[in-house]
């Protein structure tokens, strides 16, 4: 009774949670200090008390970031799409852990199917996948592979009197590659951090140049990344070069998609920025950031090796847990896992799929490009705005225009719309120069929202230079 009644109110609280208001605010980015206060953490009321759980929820509903705000371009997901949320409820009702068959059977099955979609998108022949907890995970799974396979004997002697071992990848790359390198023992030092062209994508010459040199000094090129969709500037990395030098020296080719790799579900935009992707080795896409898939969903998939994942990923006991002569054993994804426990990740994104459909996640994509190239083209218009580096492909880097102290004044800008609560835009740099960085990412942003967003943002820069002036 008392559980149902939890669930009960908890609807209730979503339901007006989720339900647009147009007077509706992000947040206003209190200090934790000021926070700590709001929240009064320590209050406490009747012990198994429903009400106890509803004062709880509504609090967390209130002072939480309200990430399904149109002004939300803090991050690269926004809110995340219904189906998924529905597939999120029902994984928690249903707790199980996805590693083993038969434990976990339909989330099993249901990510092996969207994975089969996925190499079939991507091209991959003989392939294989695995749905990780993340791009970053994935990166490092896909190393680690890289890693085995170049020295059968690394897997069980360790780096121990081998050959040194390099990687490469463009200044531009997520820091994940650099956990990564740590993680996986190879050392910082073994990252090349290849400069990258005025459109911020990996210099091929100097790619090679750098193959070339670790080649004379005697250590082993083993791995590249192809950044398909840079985080702060939404560059690609030129897949056709860089498969020119794999043909040629034999490295793991990964590509990290996190962010641009969802270009893949348009067939335009797959022509134009993922070209020579189904030759890649490894490829990885973030379904929680443009396709707006709950929180955490990613896949990580392997071309031409099945079986490799086995190779590279399983090892230890297996006798209480990943038993092959089990039945459905070969279906015991959590083998190829580097967890033990695992997130039920399939359910929401299958019902994502089911729901929208490849070609409505292709459309919605190819909205966010449109929606990238108007705004590039409201910045160049505007008197106050400009654009820091010419826009890529989604990602849009620009600032508000001032003679003095430029930075703190985009800064400043930032924070006052922050605690406007009408809009939190994310930052980053490039070079010295602090860039705003517009993520469209809101699956309900159109036209009018996007001027109304700049129309907004002109308005607080112009009002902040008057106090600045
Ligand atoms: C976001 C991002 C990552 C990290 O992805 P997570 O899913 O947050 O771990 C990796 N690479 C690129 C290019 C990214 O944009």
């Amino acid at each position: 009774m008392k559980d149902i009644k939890i669930l009960q109110n908890l609807f209730s609280a979503i339901e007006g949670y989720i339900s647009t208001d147009k007077e509706m605010e992000i947040g206003h980015g209190e200090s934790p200090e000021e926070l700590i206060a709001l929240l009064d953490l320590e209050k406490s009321g009747n012990r198994e008390d429903p009400q106890v759980l509803s004062y709880w929820i509504d609090k967390y509903l209130k002072y939480c970031v309200k990430t399904h705000h149109y002004g939300f371009s803090n991050r690269m997901w926004a809110g995340a799409n219904i189906p998924s949320i529905a597939g999120e409820i029902v994984t928690a009702i249903s707790q199980t852990s996805a590693g083993s068959y038969e434990a976990a059977p339909v989330s099993i099955l249901m990510e092996k199917f969207m994975i089969d979609e996925m190499l079939k998108l991507v091209r991959f022949t003989d392939g294989e996948g695995q749905m990780t907890t993340g791009s970053s995970n994935a990166n490092m799974v896909a190393m680690m592979t890289a890693r085995n396979l170049f020295s059968s004997r690394v897997k069980s002697a360790g780096l121990f009197g081998q050959q040194e071992l390099y990687a490469f990848v463009s200044a531009d790359a997520h820091y994940s590659l650099d956990k990564t390198i740590n993680i996986l023992g190879i050392g910082l030092d073994h990252l090349i951090k290849i400069p990258v062209t005025p459109k911020g994508e990996m210099d091929i010459p100097i790619l090679e140049e750098k193959i070339e040199e670790i080649i004379r000094l005697g250590g082993n090129p083993f791995f590249v990344a192809a950044t398909l969709g840079t985080t702060v500037r939404g560059s690609y990395d030129p897949l056709p070069s860089i498969l020119e030098l794999k043909e040629k020296y034999g490295f793991w080719l990964h590509g990290d998609g996190a962010w641009g790799g969802s270009a893949i579900f348009s067939d335009t935009l797959k022509e134009k920025y993922l070209q020579g992707i189904e030759s890649l080795d490894s490829f990885t896409v973030d379904f929680h950031k443009m396709p707006g898939t709950a929180l955490i969903c990613n896949v990580l998939l392997f071309n031409n090796r099945r079986g490799i994942m086995d190779f590279a990923c399983n090892v230890g006991d297996k006798s209480y847990l990943h038993r092959k002569e089990d039945s459905g054993g070969d279906y015991n994804l959590g083998a190829h896992s580097l967890q033990c426990g695992r997130k039920v990740d399939s359910l929401k994104w299958f019902l994502d799929w089911k729901y929208y459909q490849k070609e409505g996640f292709g459309e919605r994509i190819e909205k966010y490009h449109k929606l990238a190239e108007l705004g590039e083209q409201i910045i160049l218009a505007s008197d106050e705005l400009e654009m820091l580096v010419p826009r890529a492909s989604f990602n849009l880097c620009f600032r508000y225009k001032v003679k003095d102290n430029i930075n703190e004044f985009n800064r400043e800008l930032r924070n006052e719309l922050q605690k406007s609560g009408k809009i939190l835009v994310a930052y980053g740099f490039i070079g010295q120069d602090l860039t705003l960085r517009l993520l469209l990412t809101h699956k309900d942003m159109d036209e009018a929202l996007l001027s109304d967003f700049f129309k907004t943002l002109i308005d607080a820069g112009n009002k902040l230079r008057r106090l600045y002036e």
